[in-house]
């Protein structure tokens, strides 16, 4: 391979936002002390494990979660999924967020270390700077790393300082000594500097929660880049964020850019792997890329057998290897592929790694927060007694079958052109479709007509 491919353009690609059932999820809802907000960012109640999640994020911000990976442990629809997205959200909008079901890895055509390579991969972003355009004038550009909170941006100095990151815009007055060291040419190209002093006012962009409000960015690490004399620099810059996966695919020479949109990618060749690889290391040693880890969210962990459990453990010593969240509702149980059993199905040398967190079944009121979020997410407005009904199938069945129902519902008032969904609506849909527990009791009951 002679050049490494970049998938170009992929930041414009329009980018087409399914309503997911995570999709109200926007982060893990806690303050600026890590403590959980009874419901924030789309987060309701889960308290403890939101809190326990919030040290997780913690150690990632400090770069001291290497070799070790989370174990959420708790019922189905208590929110494991939910959690681990939150995390991914809280560590930013370009955050790799990555899921695969155990499951999945034995009906693949291809080896369950290539899905789990993949899927490792899938987690990993690269943030790619492409080379500006250099025309007139003088401007100093100025790159800004927030290393404590993982902010990244990018600023334009004209002695008035712009901050852009993905999901704010924020406008600081630059303390004095910053511009008089401009301003005599004391900064280097490419130096590291602390910011002196600067604050200012940052204006939400509608992408987060943040509001207006004062920004104190002392102890951040600047990067000052001189442009030559009498140049401006053209305010254009492209970065784009792609993962390692993408590369991988784009310059696989059997797969092609086209199976990044069907997603079928097959088994990808290992020496292209190595040199995208040593190619991502080269844009990092030279300031063009920057590393973002994402989470990789393993679901249904007890379905992993002992040969992933030894990829995982060698794949969480990477450097490159993103947050590994894997998830479970099952106790002891018996480890594939061995006549042992253990805890969650998990081999003692990786229990080892894990931090575990537990999930608890929500009350009636954090269900019914919940399924107000979703309405308000899925643009549907119900009637008080339609609520009431949705709450009471929630409890008698599952969470995820009354968030189900609610479109549904919404569908069905719209047949009858009402403007409100009403308890009748949401009656009608809980008889059309039926949840799982109704549906095993059918099939029980008419067994002897089904399976001759
Ligand atoms: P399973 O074990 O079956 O995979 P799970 O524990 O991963 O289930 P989720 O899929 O995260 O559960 O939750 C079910 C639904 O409820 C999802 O739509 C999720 O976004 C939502 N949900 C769960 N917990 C919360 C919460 N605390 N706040 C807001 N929404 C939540």
């Amino acid at each position: 391979m002679a050049e490494i491919k970049k998938p170009l353009g992929s930041n414009e690609r329009t980018k087409i936002e399914r309503i997911g059932v995570h999709s109200h999820i926007r982060g893990l809802g806690l303050d600026s002390s890590l403590d959980a907000h009874s419901a924030s960012d789309g987060m309701v109640g889960q308290l403890p494990a939101r809190r326990a999640a919030g040290l997780i994020l913690q150690l990632v911000r400090e770069g001291r979660i290497s070799g070790r990976a989370v174990l959420l442990a708790g019922q189905p629809g208590t929110g494991k999924t939910a959690i681990a997205m939150g995390l991914a959200k809280s560590l930013g909008l370009e955050t790799p967020f990555a899921t695969l079901s155990a499951s999945e890895l034995y009906s693949l055509e291809f080896s369950k270390t290539e899905a789990l390579t993949q899927a490792f991969r899938k987690a990993i972003g690269v943030r790619i700077t492409e080379e500006v355009e250099i025309i007139e004038g003088q401007v100093v550009k100025i790159t800004i790393n927030r290393l404590a909170s993982g902010e990244r941006g990018v600023a334009w100095m004209t002695g008035k300082l712009t901050l852009k990151t993905t999901d704010m815009e924020a406008v600081f007055e630059l303390g004095g000594k910053m511009i008089e060291a401009l301003m005599k040419e004391k900064v280097q190209n490419g130096d590291v500097v602390a910011l002196e002093k600067a604050s200012g006012k940052v204006t939400n962009l509608g992408r987060s929660t943040w509001t207006t409000m004062n920004y104190d960015a002392v102890g951040s690490r600047t990067k000052f880049v001189r442009c030559p004399e009498g140049e401006l620099l053209k305010r254009k810059e492209v970065v784009q964020c792609v993962t390692l996966h993408e590369i991988d695919v784009i310059n696989s020479r059997t797969q092609g850019f086209l199976a990044l949109f069907t997603g079928d990618t097959g088994e990808l060749c290992s020496e292209v792997r190595e040199q995208v690889n040593s190619k991502v290391t080269e844009w990092l040693v030279g300031g063009k890329a920057e590393l973002i880890p994402g989470v990789l969210f393993i679901d249904e962990a007890h379905m992993l057998d002992i040969e992933c459990f030894s990829f995982l453990n060698r794949a969480l010593e990477n450097e490159m290897a993103p947050i590994l969240v894997i998830a479970t509702n099952h106790g002891i149980t018996n480890i594939r592929g061995t006549n042992d059993r253990s805890p969650h199905g998990i081999p003692a040398d990786f229990l080892d790694r894990l931090l575990i967190i537990c999930t608890q079944p929500y009350t009636e009121d954090e269900i019914s927060k919940i399924l107000d979020i979703r309405c308000e997410e899925e643009d549907v407005k119900m009637s008080i007694s339609a609520k009431g009904l949705l709450m009471k199938i929630s409890v008698e069945t599952s969470l995820r079958y009354a968030m189900h129902l609610i479109i549904l519902a919404a569908l069905a008032c719209q047949k009858r052109k009402g403007a409100l969904v009403e308890h009748g609506d949401v009656s009608r849909v809980y008889h059309l479709f039926i949840d799982v527990k109704r549906s095993t009791q059918y099939l029980t009951e008419y067994q002897n007509e089904y399976m001759l």
